[in-house]
């Protein structure tokens, strides 16, 4: 989806254009790599352009909803990912000074809300995804899930370097 903000550029209108759009099933493909997801349910951005200053200015909201592994357990979680930001808009002819309170337009006057929604939702991926904090992971021996209890294999094996050191003290 496209807006085409051409009238809000122009300094003595006072539009508002307000957005909604939700990625179609089509390109949620693009955007499993980008999560790390296993499954997207939706991925939506909504929000207005509008002007402030006389500048065209973007407010947004930010929702990712989808399944993806556990780092440690593998076990599929749930994620929902919720975030707002504000930029101002310019084309990148622009003579704007380069900070992050603007985002550049690859198309003089136009917002490509799907690559926006690349851009800033990649900025609040996590890392990785944990079904919880306190989560045990698994065995290395037996790949047993630890979150079920002790699956009954020895603890870690010494490691070589302090047996040594044992043998030194007897
Ligand atoms: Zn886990
Ligand atoms: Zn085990």
């Amino acid at each position: 989806m496209k807006l085409n903000i051409e009238l809000i550029r122009k300094k003595d209108t006072l539009n508002v254009i307000d957005f909604e759009y939700e990625i179609e099933e089509a390109v949620k493909g693009e955007f499993l790599g980008l999560l790390s997801a296993d499954k997207i349910n939706f991925v939506k951005i909504e929000g207005a352009v509008a002007q402030e200053h006389g500048f065209p200015v973007i407010n947004y909201k930010i929702c990712a909803d989808f399944t993806a592994d556990c780092a440690r357990c593998s076990k599929e979680t749930q994620q929902n990912i919720v975030f707002a930001g504000k930029k101002y808009l310019a084309d990148k002819s622009e003579d704007k000074e380069d900070n992050d309170d603007y985002y550049r337009l690859e198309n003089a006057g136009i917002v490509d809300l799907r690559e926006y929604l690349k851009e800033f939702l990649a900025l609040e991926v996590p890392l990785r995804y944990l079904c919880d904090e306190d989560c045990l992971g698994l065995c290395e021996k037996c790949g047993g899930d630890l979150n079920l209890g002790d699956c009954g294999c020895a603890k870690k094996e010494i490691n070589p370097a302090f047996k040594v050191l044992e043998n030194f003290f007897d």
